[in-house]
């Protein structure tokens, strides 16, 4: 069995304590791996290796151009190493290899994109009084906080660390206890592609000792979290103790809205896809279906035929689902089901545990089809987080809209229609960070800025909008004039 040490300045080392915890498939619940666990004394280690490689002239005051080049060539030597970091995320989340293998994919692309912007961060120049010249310029923070959650674990941790380390910064990651593993293979790569020791270090461990300790350390000059409402919540205050500016990803409860002139054909790929990639533990999940009362019928049973026409199974075998990460997620899935009964849901396929032959070692869940599901009741408002699509129905444009308005979230909405006038009237009423019409989640990536509105969190990941959210602004006035003026 493999074991893996805390990553700081540049190497592997025990924790403190010389503490372990394991991490498990959660397909069989088997050990994968031993990995050390890191607390606040751990934390305290990492900061001031990242501090230190901050503050020396070897990261933020290289030639933008060479940090450029050393993120290129970790994008490259993640590619490389493609077949045994999807295996690895496999076996740690679960998923399946063929989306394993995207997300490594999509772990070297922000390395990629990133990489190219590293020497375009630009500044302005502000007309001023005559004699004046004035002009901005982006400045890295210092050591970024990053804190992110198991179901996208290399993706999340490439999408947070690449602009960070693009504009300059040095960081700090706190993967969580479910899936620390490829974050730590990165911290390999990034050294064998050329990064300074100490400008990426990652503490595995536990929330509540490793999280908390890194979200409320006063050497942390800006916070990132991904994960849920309640811990994000706890990381903004740490970060309004110390001042320090703080992103948050916080989840969804994304609906696809399907109108009677939609292809019907198409809209079911994309709201069955929607829900069950990543067994559904997606943040921007289309978790929703509101339909049009005229297709219900028809589209309801087109998408129960799809969905039970799934494989699921472990993720190495390739099915369309794997397991749910572990046994806490799963008993909150199945409670979710449970309740949309009671509160009057109809369950059209699914709801149950699968626990045939090799099945009952893992955490698997028939991909879940509700219907009838009623406005406002907790199916329908709340993130479940599992492979449980809740169906709703619509008469009217404006009917929709208030229904994909009606949770505290806002971070993605898909709508299906020949109809773009209608489309781009519905995109602009609702309220969510990104809009997808006649896709979902597919035709773009790193390259589109995404985050929520309301409880969905605030601030943007990907895109040149993460970059700026990685730096700050400078602004610098000179007299060249003889004007006192
Ligand atoms: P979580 O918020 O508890 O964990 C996310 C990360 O925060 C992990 O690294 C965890 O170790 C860390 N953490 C936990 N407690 C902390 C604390 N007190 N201080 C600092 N860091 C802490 O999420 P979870 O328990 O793994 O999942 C629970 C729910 O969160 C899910 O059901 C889902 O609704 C939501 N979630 C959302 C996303 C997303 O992408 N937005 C991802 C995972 C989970």
């Amino acid at each position: 069995m493999d074991r893996y040490g805390l990553w700081i300045n540049g190497e592997f080392t025990e924790s403190k304590r010389n503490e372990w915890f394991e991490t498990r498939n959660p397909a069989d619940q088997s050990v994968i791996a031993r990995v050390a666990r890191g607390r606040g004394e751990d934390v305290d280690a990492a900061v001031k290796a990242a501090k230190s490689a901050f503050e020396s002239d070897g990261w933020q005051n290289m030639h933008p151009a060479e940090r450029g080049r050393i993120l290129l060539r970790a994008s490259e030597l993640i590619r490389r190493d493609r077949d045994e970091l999807a295996l690895l995320e496999t076996m740690d989340n679960g998923k399946p290899l063929n989306q394993a293998r995207t997300d490594i994919e999509v772990s070297a692309r922000y390395f990629e994109y990133y990489a190219g912007v590293a020497d375009k961060i630009l500044g302005e120049t502000i007309p001023v009084s005559p004699g004046y010249i004035d002009f901005t310029q982006r400045e890295p923070f210092g050591v970024c906080g990053l804190i992110i959650p198991w179901n996208y674990p290399m993706q999340v941790a490439a999408r947070t660390a690449a602009p960070a380390l693009a504009a300059g910064n040095t960081v700090v990651l706190k993967p969580a206890e479910e899936t620390p593993l490829t974050a730590l293979k990165l911290g390999v790569l990034l050294k064998e592609a050329g990064l300074p020791d100490g400008a990426f270090n990652v503490v595995p461990g536990f929330g509540v000792e490793a999280g908390a300790a890194l979200a409320a350390h006063s050497g942390i000059d800006h916070l990132s979290f991904t994960g849920s409402v309640p811990v994000g919540t706890e990381v903004m205050t740490s970060a309004a103790k110390n001042i320090v500016p703080v992103t948050l990803e916080l989840g969804g409860k994304s609906p696809n809205i399907v109108f009677a002139d939609a292809d019907l054909e198409e809209a079911v790929r994309w709201v069955v896809n929607s829900i069950i990639q990543n067994a559904g533990q997606t943040c921007s999940a289309g978790s929703r279906l509101l339909v049009e009362r005229s297709v219900h019928d028809q589209l309801v049973s087109m998408v129960k035929d799809r969905m039970e026409s799934l494989t699921v199974g472990p993720g190495i075998n390739n099915p369309d689902m794997g397991p749910i990460i572990s046994e806490k997620q799963l008993n909150t899935v199945l409670r979710y089901i449970s309740l949309a009964e009671e509160e009057g849901a109809e369950i059209l396929t699914g709801g149950s545990r699968l626990e045939e032959g090799e099945l009952a070692k893992g955490y698997f869940v028939q991909p879940t089809l509700l219907d009838h599901v009623p406005r406002g009741c907790r199916v329908a408002t709340e993130e479940i987080f599992g492979p449980v699509l809740s169906t709703l129905v619509f008469d009217e444009v404006d009917e929709a809209i208030s229904i994909a308005n009606e949770t505290p979230y806002g971070l993605v909405t898909g709508i299906h229609t020949r109809d773009l006038s209608k489309a781009l009237t519905v995109a602009k009423k609702v309220r969510s960070g990104q809009v997808f019409i006649n896709t979902y989640g597919a035709g773009g990536g790193v390259e589109m800025p995404f985050g929520g509105y309301g409880k969905s969190g605030f601030g943007r990941e990907k895109g040149l909008e993460a970059l700026l959210h990685f730096t700050q602004l400078k602004n610098v006035l000179i007299r060249y004039g003889s004007s006192l003026a």
